[in-house]
């Protein structure tokens, strides 16, 4: 396979998932498609040896999970090949009650999730995804996934004549300068959004009587796209981290048939910290790892054997601002997996995960790069350090390089996810 044709399934995939929620309903699409079993946390698990199997937690987190040959039996080599990734990315989500008018135009009032590059959100079109919550005419509850999938709401910029000083200090207020301008006020009638919501719902062959409660974001529908001279490079919102959660699912779809145990955690909210129910510093890993090996015994045996990969994107070096990037450490795009380190462990590698997961990339012929921060900046953090701690499980954290991490749209190199696809296959199929 080469890296263009496994680029359209990943193009396809990123496209599919403009929300954490959308995501997790790909990745069980894929999932069920090669076999896996669809088990829910409120059924009793009858688990067999060399099976697949996905677990889903409100919406947002899923783990995929192979089973042995040998399992349910544990022995002093026994050991899992574990993975992580996160399915959330920085956005702007629209408020409760959000539609408020200014001026004759309505807008929608929107907080900021996680760390956006704000900037990179105006003069955009803007589509509309998440999940909606309603009751039926029965006052059943139900939860149904929305997406407008094209561009509903736009955030302008302020002309350059009415703000001089706009591109020296583009100073942005969360609460007055980004809502999303919806519609213009018309004399006929008063918008309400829950019944817009409803009417939406409507159109999708449901019967909603009464839409209760949204999380709903803002995103930028434009699908993938190669630029470049000879398509070096493609960018894509929710890169970060939609490309770890596509190679990982596909390299443990990939090495099914081999029937390791592996364990793909792929959690929500890490953009904000990852406590929650489905994020990274919740219980759903461990709940879930558990079940698959109830024998406290034999969940340590195994953990003592076993080596998680952390999977997050990495900064590459930006051929603009060089010098914020360590002399010994440019990355560089299209020239291999990033392996990230910091002395405060704000990633989990240590000297011995890195290497093991040199010696993996050496194995599968894919080359990698080493990235620690400059000293005299600080450093972000991934789902890996809080992954590590509270599983009590040798991590090693890595990405591939990317520039403009958190803008709406992120690049990265044409080759860079289908190596870090081709080192986790290399990691879950090896014996
Ligand atoms: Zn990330």
């Amino acid at each position: 396979m080469s890296h263009k044709t496994f680029n359209v399934d990943l193009f396809n995939f990123i496209t599919s998932s403009p929300t954490s929620y959308h995501c997790v309903d790909r990745l069980s699409k894929l999932y069920k498609e090669a076999g896996f079993t669809h088990l829910k946390e409120n059924t009793v698990w009858n688990l067999k040896a060399g099976t697949g199997y996905y677990v889903k937690r409100d919406n947002g987190a899923i783990i995929a999970f192979t089973t042995s040959p040998g399992y349910p039996e544990v022995n002093d080599s026994s050991s899992v090949c574990f993975l992580g990734a996160h399915t959330d990315s920085p956005s702007l989500k629209i408020k409760p009650a959000p539609f408020s008018y200014t001026a004759g135009l309505g807008k929608l009032g929107v907080e900021v999730y996680g760390g956006p590059i704000l900037a990179t959100w105006f003069d955009r079109n803007l589509a509309i995804a998440g999940r909606i919550n309603y009751i039926d005419t029965q006052n059943h509850f139900h939860t149904v996934l929305y997406n407008s999938s094209t561009p509903i709401v736009y955030i302008p910029s302020l002309a350059i004549h009415l703000d001089r000083s706009k591109n020296n200090d583009n100073h942005i207020n969360a609460q007055t300068h980004l809502p999303l301008l919806l519609l213009q006020k018309s004399s006929d009638n008063e918008f309400n959004f829950n019944e817009w919501l409803l009417d939406e719902l409507k159109k999708k062959d449901l019967s909603p009587a009464e839409v209760l409660s949204h999380d709903l974001f803002c995103y930028d529908p434009l699908p993938p796209q190669y630029i470049g001279k000879d398509e070096e490079f493609f960018n894509a919102h929710r890169l970060d981290n939609l490309a770890s959660c596509f190679a990982g699912a596909k390299a443990l779809i990939d090495a099914a048939e081999q029937r390791r145990a592996c364990f793909f955690i792929c959690n929500d909210h890490e953009e904000i910290g990852s406590t929650s129910l489905s994020g990274a510093d919740g219980s759903f890993a461990m709940d879930v790892f558990s079940r698959v090996y109830p024998i406290p015994e034999d969940r340590q045996r195994i953990k003592y054997n076993s080596l998680m990969i952390s999977m997050d994107n990495a900064h590459a070096t930006h051929p603009n601002y060089a010098d914020r990037s360590d002399d010994n450490h440019f990355i560089e795009l299209n020239k291999g997996v990033v392996i990230k380190t910091n002395s405060k462990l704000r990633y989990a590698t240590n000297s011995v995960t890195s290497g093991f997961f040199k010696l993996t990339c050496k194995q599968a012929d894919v080359p990698f790069q080493e990235f620690v921060m400059r000293s005299d900046l600080p450093c972000g953090s991934t789902i890996g350090p809080v992954t590590s701690a509270l599983f009590g499980i040798k991590t090693v954290d890595v990405g591939i390089p990317s520039l403009a991490m958190h803008s709406i749209r992120e690049l990265t190199g044409s080759l860079d996810v289908f190596h870090l696809y081709k080192a986790i296959l290399h990691f879950v199929s090896r014996t």
